[in-house]
């Protein structure tokens, strides 16, 4: 239970977040989910990139470099002694100040990681999920990992409360990507999604799924869709950190395909696990 807060390592206990934080009054703030498998980091430097994206286009000043936070994230999995599968959330903030809109003058960024025990969901991936459409809400700036979630909260609640794991976010019909993942359509052995502008979130797995699709000769291709062609999809799958390559059997009332996992899901799921060292380990 060792976090890492102002590149210092603290028991989860005795971590106290000051009441005037600018994360917690105004998600003023970025953040990271890094997968890690067997005791190792997957995709650590894309997230890293992404971090450091993201701060940028908020104008928060990372008080550390690259390479140090590389050694804090090391050193989060050797305190903790993390073996297994887990996943690691990474935040940093504006910072502590009297509450003002406008940034503080002189306040420096605050940094905190955890990592948690993350079983991988092979039931689910195995045999696929459902999902529901939600308006997407958000802001013009998705591809900024910022703290402000509460749009997709209020999405994967309504899909929660409808007995689905995701919810495939629109506007006005025209398909985004979910709460917390990216959203894929196959049909005839190509593979759509929309394309990697500010209004989505790059996602690292998404990155991958491109170079899989490479090399498997799949035909990728980043152009939107809409909610109505859920129902000529032969096979529709989404991908994320935590979710890794999960078939969707079902988006609102509409059955996909054959109401089964694809073939071509399946493809991408086993280039998934040996990119990520997976079947070598297990
Ligand atoms: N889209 C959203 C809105 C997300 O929150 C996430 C990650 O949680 C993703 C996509 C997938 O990103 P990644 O593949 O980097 O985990």
């Amino acid at each position: 239970d060792h976090v890492l807060t102002e590149s210092e390592f603290v028991r989860q206990n005795d971590l106290r977040y000051p009441f005037e934080e600018r994360g917690l009054q105004f998600g003023d703030g970025i953040y990271e989910v890094i997968r890690v498998y067997g005791g190792s980091y997957y995709l650590i430097k894309e997230h890293v990139e992404r971090f450091y994206r993201s701060a940028e286009a908020v104008k928060i000043d990372v008080p550390y470099t690259k390479k140090e936070l590389y050694e804090q994230l090391d050193q989060l999995l050797e305190l903790n002694k993390v073996k297994g599968d887990a996943k690691v959330y990474l935040q940093m903030t504006r910072g502590s100040a009297p509450r003002d809109h406008a940034f503080p003058s002189e306040t420096k960024a605050n940094l905190y990681a955890y990592v948690k025990d993350l079983p991988r969901s092979k039931n689910a991936m195995l045999d696929g999920v459902t999902a529901i459409t939600h308006p997407d809400v958000r802001w013009d700036w998705c591809y900024i990992k910022s703290l402000n979630l509460l749009p997709n909260v209020m999405a994967k609640q309504a899909a929660k409360e409808e007995g689905c794991y995701e919810a495939v976010l629109h506007k006005d019909g025209e398909v985004t990507e979910c709460s917390s993942s990216n959203v894929y359509l196959v049909r005839g052995g190509k593979v759509y999604t929309h394309p990697a502008k500010k209004n989505i979130l790059h996602g690292c797995v998404r990155m991958r799924i491109e170079e899989f699709c490479k090399d498997e000769n799949i035909d990728f291709i980043e152009e939107a869709f809409r909610v109505e062609d859920f129902q000529y999809a032969d096979e529709v799958f989404i991908t994320s950190s935590t979710s890794e390559v999960m078939p969707v059997l079902k988006v609102d009332q509409q059955v996909i395909g054959n109401g089964r996992p694809g073939q071509l899901t399946r493809t991408l799921q086993k280039c998934y696990e040996r990119d990520a060292g997976i079947t070598k380990k297990e």
